[in-house]
């Protein structure tokens, strides 16, 4: 590695501070800390200068990959470029400095803020109430099916099934499982879309309700949804939409007005904040009418111009998150979307929708489309041309690093063999994109005349191909001192 650890640069008595002389009496560290709580020995921190601290940092970022230095086009994520002025916003002291256990009289504005947010929320989705609390999509799902749950128990039965397309993301099933419903496979039909058919032999009373992602993870809008909606409403069930791509549709089309319950919005991809590495997402819950007594509390309630938290809501699910969730998230995506207006959200997604199929277009000759439907805001490719001169589509993504570009999402869904997705977002330029469509098409080329060549990139980046098996069970990534290894 280029870049050694900071443990390695220090040396001892370096500091990168100096602090004034001491102006008070000095005290015994003994007097003021119980013995008992004191360390034997001193912390082995490494010793630095200033600038041995920034260069080392600098350094490490350059080696990462991330929005800010170029094109991103991990499908399904919506990496798009995060304005600024959202951080500013969010480092604000009024906001990063305030404590959740705060009395609700001290942080009216963060309430404010808060009580607008989910009503800008509900406006583009067209429901009747939203909770924020959710820290992530798929806390959002599991959230989403609690108040399913409690609907339906509220009748009575709790039932049993939640079903969802054979294309879902694998957090669906995932949420439906650990919510206690058994997860029911639907197959996609020939044109990429929820399979009509299928879905009607499995509907009965057991089934709570189906998952559906719109437009879906290939990219492409769930057109026959009114008869979808139609068959769950014969048999009682209730219609969750994943609304991870929802930057396909702002001012476009509203998720309530599609007859959908509960819809999950991940602010930190529609809604432009940094996300990636796990970093905070916040994933708000936005709900019809029928579901809005089992959201979470508390609820943020507005008397006159006051705001205050409601707890008494005996039908709610409870608390699903530590306090409100992720606050700075909330920031960021207030600011983005008072910054866009509504005018502007909806040129987003048209943006995002007229990236893609300006992409589409330029690679479709090179590469395979399972599914030639219009796609919106992402699109799906396979490597199976590719695969025939034994080139897979991780070497492809792979390549792609030695051209400067973030891979694509790969091997989903998992409908398609060797898949590529691909979602260039809103905020690129043509000239990005023909940059990134030149690229594909040169690996396309590649594979055809060297395939040799894909098998060994990335031969630009710090570190070739890892085993991410390993990498991934076998993490180390805490120092250890000498004197804790001895
Ligand atoms: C990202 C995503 C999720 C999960 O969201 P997280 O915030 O990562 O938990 C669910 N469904 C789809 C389609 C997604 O793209």
């Amino acid at each position: 590695m280029p870049e050694k650890l900071i443990f390695e640069l220090s040396s001892p008595g370096r500091t990168g501070y100096t602090l004034p002389e001491l102006d008070v009496p000095e005290m015994a560290v003994e007097d003021c800390i119980p013995s008992r709580f004191l360390r034997k020995r001193e912390p082995e921190l490494p010793e630095v200068a200033e600038n041995d601290v920034i260069r080392h940092f600098i350094g490490l970022s350059r080696l990462n990959y991330h929005v800010d230095k170029g094109f991103y086009p991990l499908g399904s994520c919506t990496m798009k470029y995060n304005p600024k002025v959202n951080e500013v916003a969010a480092r604000m002291e009024g906001f990063a400095a305030i404590h959740p256990h705060q009395d609700p009289e001290d942080v009216q504005g963060a309430l404010e803020l808060m009580y607008e947010l989910e009503r800008y929320l509900c406006e583009i989705v067209g429901m009747k109430a939203a909770s924020l609390q959710p820290a992530a999509g798929a806390h959002g799902e599991l959230t989403g099916l609690m108040l399913i749950r409690a609907y339906h128990e509220d009748r009575g039965n709790p039932r049993k099934k939640v079903l969802l397309p054979d294309s879902a993301h694998g957090t669906n099933p995932a949420s439906a499982t650990i919510s206690g419903y058994q997860a029911v496979q639907i197959r996609s039909n020939e044109k990429g879309l929820i399979d009509l058919e299928d879905l009607k032999a499995h509907l009965d009373e057991e089934v709570a309700a189906l998952m559906l992602t719109n437009p879906n993870t290939l990219g492409l809008f769930e057109s026959q949804i009114e008869e979808v909606k139609a068959a769950l409403d014969e048999v009682g069930a209730l219609l969750y939409m994943d609304g991870a791509n929802l930057n396909a549709l702002l001012g476009i089309v509203r998720p309530g007005d599609l007859g959908f319950d509960v819809v999950h919005i991940n602010l930190h991809k529609t809604f432009s904040t940094p996300h990636g590495g796990g970093g905070p997402g916040s994933g708000p819950i936005a709900v019809s009418e029928r579901l809005v007594e089992y959201l979470p509390v508390p609820r943020i309630r507005k008397d006159g111009e006051k705001f205050s938290l409601d707890y008494d809501r005996p039908k709610s699910v409870g608390k699903i998150s530590t306090f409100f969730g992720n606050f700075g998230v909330m920031v960021r995506a207030f600011t983005y979307i008072r910054m866009m207006g509504s005018d502007g959200l909806k040129q987003v997604s048209r943006n995002a929708i007229l990236n893609a199929n300006y992409l589409l277009e330029r690679l479709k000759p090179y590469y395979d489309l399972p599914y030639p439907t219009r796609p919106m805001h992402e699109f799906v490719l396979s490597g199976n041309r590719q695969k025939k001169h034994g080139v897979r589509t991780t070497d492809i993504a792979k390549r792609l690093l030695d051209f400067g570009f973030h891979a694509p999402t790969i091997y989903f869904p998992l409908i398609v063999p060797e898949a590529l997705m691909i979602e260039p977002t809103d905020t690129e330029s043509k000239e990005t994109l023909d940059a990134f469509a030149d690229a594909m098409i040169q690996i396309a080329r590649e594979a055809e005349e060297n395939p040799e060549k894909l098998k060994e990139a990335p031969v630009t980046t710090p570190v070739s191909r890892l085993d991410e098996a390993r990498a991934a069970r076998d993490l180390r990534i805490r120092w250890q001192p000498e004197s804790v290894m001895s």
